[in-house]
């Protein structure tokens, strides 16, 4: 089968062609002729969802975790990494069960659990209940992993302990995240330098860069072996701003929507575990006004990074496929060679996702 396309992204460059599939679902050649329409990228990868579709992914169930990844599926994402944020350790625990005894039936595939918290500053909670956040401990931490398939931790470095539980990550083959966090430089490369590998959401909810005082986006920024989170939605980061962190640190974004139960979903009153927050104009606050999370969906983000700040649809799609998927290295996704599983989006000339194709079989619109 071929797939009708002027384009594809493949091994993260764009090369003219179609794009032939074979029968069991693999891709077997690229750059063939012909007269086709539009650009085939690799399945969507997003290491930051903490609901969506009206699922909550802290209070779901295996059939709601089924639901929502079908939902995420239609969008292009095709692999992710439910988010948990903050709560008490048994509902963290009950939560991180519960997605592992999800099943992709034709939806999303789930990575792995990536956990927001506890371990985060009270200086810089954003949305996490401050009254839930935990000083590291190796113990709760070691609990935690133990509940489930948990890939990536988000902490704040600078916290008394946190280092210890960098090392316990690391033993157990977990992704450290630095985030939530008020760290200095020095405290960032510290985590660094013990094998923390990405900040979560750069620039929001840590200590701003100053000239004198970079902290962890200043560290970030310098160290090519960190990839760096990125919100790219209009209401949390100035257009500016994205294409500063692209420009800066070529090949190391990760665009992430930290989208919420809200996606997909009309405006209106909805629930982040223990968080109530309110939906307007696709825009999610407490009554506070402290932003909560993402509507936006991932294409939607890349195409956000593209038309308005100016990222080269190359380099924003790469962080929305092959950038996060050098972090599950064997697990077959984000990337669109021969050989490759055909997990495939088709987008139309405005990068909007015509069609979506799982194991070479497409889905549902
Ligand atoms: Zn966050």
């Amino acid at each position: 089968m071929r797939l009708g396309v002027a384009a594809a992204l493949v091994d993260g460059v764009y090369r003219t062609g179609d794009v032939e599939i074979d029968a069991e679902g693999r891709i077997t050649a690229v750059g063939v002729p012909g007269r086709g329409r539009g650009l085939a990228v690799p399945g969507l990868v997003d290491l930051q969802v903490n609901g969506f579709a009206g699922v909550d992914f802290l209070t779901a169930d295996a059939e709601e975790f089924t639901r929502a990844g079908v939902a995420l599926a239609r969008t292009g994402v095709l692999a992710y990494q439910p988010t948990l944020i903050t709560s008490a350790p048994e509902q963290t625990i009950a939560a991180i069960a519960a997605a592992g005894k999800a099943r992709t039936n034709g939806g999303a595939r789930i990575l792995g659990v990536h956990l927001e918290g506890p371990f985060l500053s009270p200086e810089r909670p954003g949305t996490h209940p401050v009254e839930l956040l935990r000083e590291p401990d190796v113990a709760l931490a070691r609990r935690l992993l133990a509940a489930g398939p948990v890939t990536e931790v988000t902490l704040a470095p600078e916290l008394p302990g946190a280092l210890d539980v960098v090392a316990e990550c690391m033993r157990s083959g977990v992704l450290v995240s630095c985030g939530h966090s008020d760290a200095t430089a020095a405290q960032a490369h510290a985590a660094f330098d013990r094998g923390a590998r990405l900040v979560t959401h750069l620039f929001d909810a840590m200590r701003p860069f100053t000239h004198r005082d970079p902290g962890i986006v200043g560290a970030a920024l310098t160290r090519g072996e960190v990839l760096l989170g990125l919100i790219a939605d209009p209401s949390h980061l100035a257009q500016e701003t994205i294409r500063l962190a692209f420009q800066a640190a070529p090949g190391r974004v990760v665009l992430v929507t930290d989208a919420l139960a809200a996606c997909g979903q009309p405006d209106g009153h909805y629930r982040l575990g223990e968080v109530e927050f309110d939906v307007a104009g696709g825009v999610a606050r407490r009554t506070d006004g402290t932003l909560v999370g993402s509507t936006i969906t991932l294409v939607e983000a890349v195409r956000h990074a593209c038309h308005a700040a100016g990222v080269a649809v190359e380099q924003a799609f790469n962080a929305a496929t092959r950038t996060p998927a050098r972090l599950f290295p064997g697990k077959d996704i984000g990337l669109l060679r021969p050989g490759d599983r055909a997990d495939v989006v088709v987008l139309d000339d405005e990068l909007s996702a015509r069609t979506v194709l799982q194991n070479g079989v497409p889905l549902d619109a």
